[in-house]
């Protein structure tokens, strides 16, 4: 099963076109898709039966909103790819490095991406979504609590990420306005023949440089699922970004980040392709003018 937010309105994706779950369930589920996850059990099993006979034509991705606009938590792990945490010069890490992306930087799977440094990263990332509150689950219980997975951008600003030295500022450098972009579709995990090797890519201008699958996580689905949830109860609408692998700007000698003009294109299998364009900032952040 594939869903989109179409125009703030929560869609099933069928082979030919769509299906307004709201409309579809008389009202029982949606519009918002925030509300169809947060009762993800029941819609599943609606949906698994529900007549998709009165669908609409294709749409189209730039109409698509961010697949998970609101949701409670974003919690992201660092480092999770053994190549990445090498170009990044960093040891393998003995837990799950955890960092969070603040929900007002989500932003939807087509437009702009300002840049408010000159220091802007990418990083493809599989996102999680929760369907099933977890807490204190375990690894064999995790894939049981994701509603889906999705395609997102970790956005960074390296130089307000890694401000102040051995405190670097992670969750800031990441949450900048559009730093978020999830979707354009949600897929459920059976959709895939191995749900613990899906690939994922990024591209700039074209270019290939970022290639791999999350069968090469270091910390699995599973695993992050369950550590996480011995801390943080994870509820229906929760997004877990599980890391990017290598070819990130910050891995080049001299690093290389976005410019005005760079387009970015973001592919989870399944779950679609993301394309986002680079601009100039209205105003570029200035942390010494800003702080007087
Ligand atoms: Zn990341």
């Amino acid at each position: 099963m594939k869903l989109a937010n179409h125009r703030g309105r929560a869609v099933l994706v069928v082979p030919d076109g769509v299906l307004d779950i709201a409309a579809a369930s008389a009202g029982r589920f949606g519009p918002d898709i925030q509300s169809v996850l947060a009762d993800w059990v029941s819609f599943a099993s609606w949906a698994a039966g529900a007549d998709t006979a009165a669908t609409s034509g294709p749409v189209d991705v730039a109409d698509l909103d961010a697949v998970v606009p609101r949701p409670g938590q974003v919690l992201a792990v660092g480092l999770n790819y053994r190549l990445h945490a090498e170009e990044a010069g960093l040891p393998i890490p003995e837990v799950p490095l955890v960092f969070t992306k603040f929900p007002s930087s989500i932003t939807g799977p087509v437009g702009d991406l300002e840049l408010p440094t000159d220091q802007v990263d990418w990083e493809v990332e599989v996102a999680l979504v929760i369907g099933r509150e977890a807490r204190r689950v375990t690894r064999a219980e995790a894939w049981d609590h994701v509603a889906g997975i999705t395609a997102a951008q970790d956005f960074s600003a390296r130089d307000v990420q890694l401000a102040g030295g051995a405190k670097p500022q992670f969750n800031l450098g990441k949450s900048f306005e559009g730093f978020t972009p999830l979707g354009p579709y949600l897929v459920t995990p059976d959709e895939y023949d191995d749900r613990d090797a899906i690939e994922l890519e990024c591209r700039i201008n074209g270019e290939l440089l970022q290639k791999s699958t999350t069968a090469d996580l270091i910390f699995t689905v599973p695993q992050v699922v369950s550590y996480l949830s011995h801390i943080v109860t994870l509820r229906p609408g929760d997004v877990i970004l599980t890391g990017t692998p290598s070819g990130v700007g910050l891995g080049f000698d001299p690093p290389r980040f976005l410019a005005p003009g760079d387009e970015v294109v973001t592919t989870v299998a399944l779950a679609g392709r993301m394309q986002h364009v680079a601009r100039r900032p209205e105003r570029a952040f200035d942390a010494a003018a800003i702080l007087g």
